[in-house]
């Protein structure tokens, strides 16, 4: 077991709150919050979420944090991605942004491959995006055998900025990747669609199987980045993805209480060019033309008032955390959690309880139920293959 070293001596230090928990990189076991438990829950939890011992039961929402980090992913945090499972007939995947590195954690939750074929894009920053490839040609190998994969996303301000283009151009630029399996894949398999929808309005972008979701303008870096909103059976999960403290998301709030609203936040400037090792002053640029301080998303936990708040893709340090709960905790009293890798949400009517996953460094894929079966047929070789082949009968004879 490899012990967490001490932070560093110029990370800036805090009294923090006691009872948090360390991150589980660094040995912990629990979610990163004071109160794991909003109202009172019908079940028994146990105190770690282990995939699959638990059914997701009709009507629940189970929300996993696949990456909960920043562009520069380490084994400790993979980049941004948000897993919605829906207690529905069709047990639904939905896949809010595929961060580097999200997919290995997808991995560990010992889900049917073959049933994640649905990705909503919250902006195309490379931190979001990345895993789409791995989606998309890796996951066809893993298991996905009958069904493409559906992509939604915001337009730009011009064409070649939105979601349409870049989902376009990743299909034409894996061309080499699909024709290599293509005789031994079905057809649909190769599909990888787009439905693009305007960025600059609050709107219904799907509806299906009892879910619905809803995008809403975000503040972040250029125009063309949502946020989401996803309602199914009386529950309601709400998506920041990357923005500053915004109105439309506040506005895409109303109507009825938000379960869970998992809002982006960076650690304060000072922090930021400590851990980043820039500038303080390029830390501020950073943190305020783009993203959400502590405090900022303290004020939007108070506008909205969820029942459960979390924050995301903050780098998350057993030093930096209490601070961060400092700032907050000077503007938001509500329950908050930090979230890391593998936070596991359970959204019912009766109860919002929040949990650490332990799960396996190399699970098996789970393949799922396929629609029709595998092909078995090798690819045809290219000729000059055989003079290039080392022949192996010699080897291959050996008892
Ligand atoms: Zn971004
Ligand atoms: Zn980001």
């Amino acid at each position: 077991m490899v012990r967490y070293m001490p932070a560093q001596e110029e990370t800036p230090q805090s009294e923090g709150l006691p009872g948090l928990p360390d991150p589980t990189f660094a040995g912990g076991k629990r979610a990163i919050t004071t109160d794991p438990v909003v109202g009172s829950p019908d079940r028994t939890y146990p105190e770690v979420f282990v995939p699959g011992e638990e059914e997701l039961e009709d009507g629940e929402l189970r929300v996993t944090v696949l990456g909960s980090g920043n562009p520069w992913v380490t084994r400790a945090q993979a980049s941004g991605s948000i897993l919605v499972e829906v207690g529905n007939r069709e047990r639904d995947l939905l896949i809010f942004d595929l961060g580097t590195g999200s997919l290995a954690n997808f991995a560990s939750l010992k889900l049917p491959v073959n049933a994640l074929d649905k990705v909503f894009i919250t902006h195309l920053h490379a931190d979001h995006i990345a895993d789409l490839i791995t989606l998309f040609g890796s996951y066809r190998k893993s298991g996905r055998v009958d069904r493409g994969v559906k992509v939604w996303g915001p337009s730009g301000s011009e064409e070649r900025l939105g979601t349409k283009h870049f989902v376009e151009a990743i299909r034409e630029a894996c061309q080499w990747d699909s024709d290599s399996t293509r005789s031994i894949h079905a057809a649909e398999s190769f599909d990888l669609s787009v439905d693009e929808f305007d960025y600059s309005q609050t709107q219904v972008i799907y509806e299906e199987n009892g879910v619905t979701i809803s995008s809403f303008p975000v503040i972040h870096a250029l125009s063309g980045a949502v946020g989401y909103r996803i309602d199914f059976a009386g529950l309601s999960f709400v998506h920041s993805g990357d923005t500053r403290p915004g109105w439309p998301l506040v506005r895409a709030c109303e109507g009825s209480t938000i379960d869970l609203l998992i809002h982006e936040c960076f650690p304060p400037a000072q922090a930021i060019a400590t851990s980043m090792d820039m500038p303080v002053e390029r830390a501020e640029v950073v943190l305020n033309q783009a993203h959400t301080s502590p405090r900022g998303a303290g004020k939007v936990f108070d506008l909205v008032k969820p029942r459960m708040a979390g924050l995301w893709h903050t780098v998350v340090t057993p030093a930096g955390t209490p601070l961060i709960f400092d700032e907050l905790r000077k503007v938001y009293e509500g329950p908050v959690v930090q979230t890391q890798d593998l936070t596991v949400f359970n959204l019912t009517r009766e109860a919002v309880v929040v949990r650490q996953a332990e799960v396996e460094a190399q699970p098996r894929p789970v393949p799922g139920t396929p629609r029709s079966e595998p092909k078995a047929r090798p690819p045809a070789q290219p000729d000059w293959w055989e003079d290039a082949l080392i022949p192996l009968d010699d080897v291959n004879s050996l008892p």
